[in-house]
This record gives structure tokens, sequence and C-alpha cells, in this order.
């Protein structure tokens, strides 16, 4: 599509979304009495509406009802997990065994990697990203130390080249092939937080594939963001949260997916509770932990029902709308805030900063990162009074998600007006 930078063209684009009505269904934040510009979706994701009554449920089940509400709530609380097997299999690409929702992202992220990261002689090294999430970076460290391990020797970090950002496809499987008798685990976040890249995750899978490498990705800037099809691409484990894209609250619940292929693999070492026991002895207590099949077996502690609630609400919405729509409209509001900044900023005098997120659709979703050269920091502080509000990271990067499902082409304009 042909974009203008004007207001009419970016209120005809509105005119023309399919999702418009969709913006109504959210509460928008207010700053100085008006609604924001809100660009922080990738951070904490705006409240459906819908939650308050999801939550209101589940509080007159437990005020009227008691413990009776694990059985014979409106939702009963024991199958609670189960709720979420299509919404999220459907986002993810995944069978519904494949998928359990449970705990938080770090601590499922360290579940896994006692399941998946298994070294074993020279092969025990990780393969990550340089400029990984600091939080999964602390679990990779404290994995291998767990293991009697050096941090040093074994995490293997894919690098951009000198004077890139970036990372190209074709150097992370290089160095896949490079240390490929050496590693016991290959994990990448599939949207990096910093840059907004998304990777060539089907790529990196098949490489790992052939040479029999366990791959895992961390959804947490991709799932509700970017199509994703974790089964057919043969990923092994994955995990996410549900506050950014999935705009289920602060904390909200997370979530697991494992591969179908590891499903009745009980020698895998996993973490064990209750929860994840078979549902048919569960309440029998029985002394010895037998593991659900698939993904539910996974699970260690009774669902935290509330959480889950709000995360029921908002999946209703994803439900309706599907990753293709959703998608479609995402890459247009993106593209549309690339083309407004840079046709922009070809006008102005002084070049004050870049955009450090790829160019291509296909490598990036719901998000820009703007690196600023001199005065960032006075810059975001100058929108930020204006009524946006977007994330600003050390030492000169604004980072700004246009988010399809609640953010208009006339907010993305008005930003970019802001901006330069
Ligand atoms: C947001 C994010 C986290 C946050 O972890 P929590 O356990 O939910 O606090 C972790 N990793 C990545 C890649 C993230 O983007």
């Amino acid at each position: 599509m042909k974009f203008e930078n004007s207001l009419a063209f970016a209120r005809l684009l509105d005119k023309q979304d399919p999702l418009k009505d969709f913006r109504k269904q959210f509460y928008i934040p207010k700053v100085n009495g008006k609604e924001s510009i809100y660009l922080c979706g990738n951070s904490l994701g705006l409240q459906p509406k819908s939650v308050e009554k999801h939550l209101k449920d589940e509080l007159e089940d437990w005020k009227n009802l008691g413990v009776e509400g694990h059985l014979h709530g409106k939702n009963p609380w024991l199958y609670y997990h189960h709720f979420f097997s299509k919404s999220i299999s459907k986002l993810i690409g995944a069978k519904e065994d494949e998928v359990v929702v449970m705990n938080q992202l770090t601590v499922n992220l360290n579940l896994m990697l006692i399941s998946f990261y298994r070294p074993k002689g020279k092969r025990n090294k990780i393969l990550i990203q340089a400029n990984e999430f600091p939080s999964d970076y602390y679990a990779f460290e404290q994995q291998v130390k767990f293991h009697g391990l050096n941090p040093k020797d074994c995490i293997v970090e894919v690098v951009p080249r000198s004077s890139e950002i970036t990372l190209r496809t074709e150097d992370i499987i290089s160095k896949i092939e490079e240390h490929k008798d050496e590693l016991a685990l290959v994990m990448f976040s599939a949207v990096n937080y910093y840059t907004g890249q998304f990777f060539e995750i089907k790529k990196i899978a098949k490489t790992c594939c052939n040479h029999k490498i366990i791959f895992g990705v961390d959804l947490a800037h991709a799932i509700g963001n970017v199509e994703l099809k974790l089964h057919e691409w043969n990923i092994d484990f994955a995990t996410w949260c549900s506050y950014k894209y999935l705009n289920s609250g602060p904390g909200g619940v997370s979530g697991v997916f494992v591969n179908n292929y590891h499903a009745k693999n009980f020698d895998l070492p996993r973490l064990a509770g209750w929860w994840g026991n078979d549902e048919k002895t569960r309440f029998k207590m029985p002394k010895h932990f037998i593991p659900q099949t698939g993904a539910a077996g996974w699970q260690i502690s009774n669902a935290p029902v509330l959480s889950m609630a709000a995360h029921k609400a908002s999946l209703e919405i994803f439900d309706k709308v599907g990753m293709k729509v959703l998608r479609k409209k995402s890459e247009q509001l993106t593209g549309f805030l690339e083309f407004c900044i840079t046709s922009k900023s070809e006008k102005s005098t002084s070049k004050t900063f870049s955009i450090i997120t790829p160019k291509q659709k296909e490598r990036r979703g719901a998000q820009l990162s703007i690196q600023t050269n001199k005065d960032g920091k006075k810059l975001f502080d100058r929108i930020t009074k204006a009524g946006v509000i977007a994330d600003w990271r050390e030492p000169d990067v604004i980072r700004v998600a246009p988010v399809p499902l609640y953010n208009k082409f006339e907010e993305i304009f008005r930003f970019a007006e802001l901006l330069i």
C-alpha cells in the first residue's frame, strides 16, 4: 500500500479498518484528562473492559460457593487450565495438548530448562542471541551453574556484525553449525525485546533439527503479535507471558508449549506437584507422581484463578479476531508509523534519530525502536508531557508499539508529528 503522510489519510485508514470497533473494548489511559497515545502494549497491554465481569464471576462463585467453586462454579476452578487450550493453541500453532497455562514466564523458563537443557559431556552449551532479555540470561547462567558448569564456557552468544544492530539469519545458522557437536540447547526469543527483530524461527529450527539439537523459544514479545506455527516448525518447547500483547493484566499468568514429540517422555527430569499428576488419580492422593501426558504434566500448583479470569476475558477477543487479520492490520499500522517518521525526518534538517528495527515487515512485529542521537531523554520527556505513553531504554532508544487491537492510524500520525 502507498501511504500518505497526512491526517486525512490516517483518518481514511481508520475508516477502512476492519478492526476499528475493537478499540472500544479497551480502556485507554488518560493523561491530563485526555486520552493518551498509548504505545506501550509490548510492555503492558491495555485492560479489556470485559475483564471486570470475568473477575466478578469468580469472586461471586467464591463468595457464594466457597470450596464448592472447584466443582460447581460457573467455570469450575478444578479444570481452569483446560479453558485456554484451544485459544492458545491457535495463537501459537500448536495441538491443544501441547499447551498449558500456568505460573509466570521466568519460572516456566526455568522449568523448561530443567527438562530440556541436559548437558552431557562435550555437548553442554546453550546458544543464545546477544542482547537477550536479562531475566532469560539470568536463568541460563544459573541453570548452567546448577549442572556444575561455568557460564563463561557454556553460553555461546550470536553477536551482530560490527556496525550492525540486528542479527542475520545466516550468522545464526553458521554459529549453530560451528558449535553443532557442543550444543545441548539453542534458545531464542522469537522477537527481540530491544530491537523488535522477529527471527526466522522456522529456519533456525530446521538447522537444530538437522543436528539433533533441542530448540526452545521465548514468545514474550511474539505471542499475540506475530503468526507462529510451533508444531509445524518442530520447536521443542516454548514459554511466554500474557501481560504484553495478550492484555491479561500486570503479572498475568504465563504458559508453556511442549512438542508432542516429548509428550510421553517421562524420563525427562522435571519438577513435580499435584497439578501435573494424572487427573484421574490426583484426588486419590497417590504417594508417587504419575505425570499427565503432554504439556499439562509440567504443572506444579493449582491454578491462580483470579489472574486466569483476566486472561480468559482477553483471549475471547483474540478468538474473535484471529491472528491473520490482526497481523495484516499490524503490518499496516507499523508500516504507516515507519513511513510517517521517515518521510518527516527526511525533510527535517537536523536528523536526530534512526529506526533500528528491521525494515522488512516479515522480520518485525508491532514495534519500532527509535535510536536517538542527541538529547534523546529530553525528546522522550517532551512527548511524554504531550500525552504519549511509550518506553525509554537506556542509553538512547525509544520503543513504541502500535498495537492493532486498540491503536488508531490517527494516533500514529499524531505521534510522528510530536516526535519530529
Ligand atoms: C517480558 C519478558 C520477561 C519477563 O519475565 P517475567 O517472568 O514475566 O517477569 C522475560 N523474558 C522476556 C524475553 C521478556 O520479554
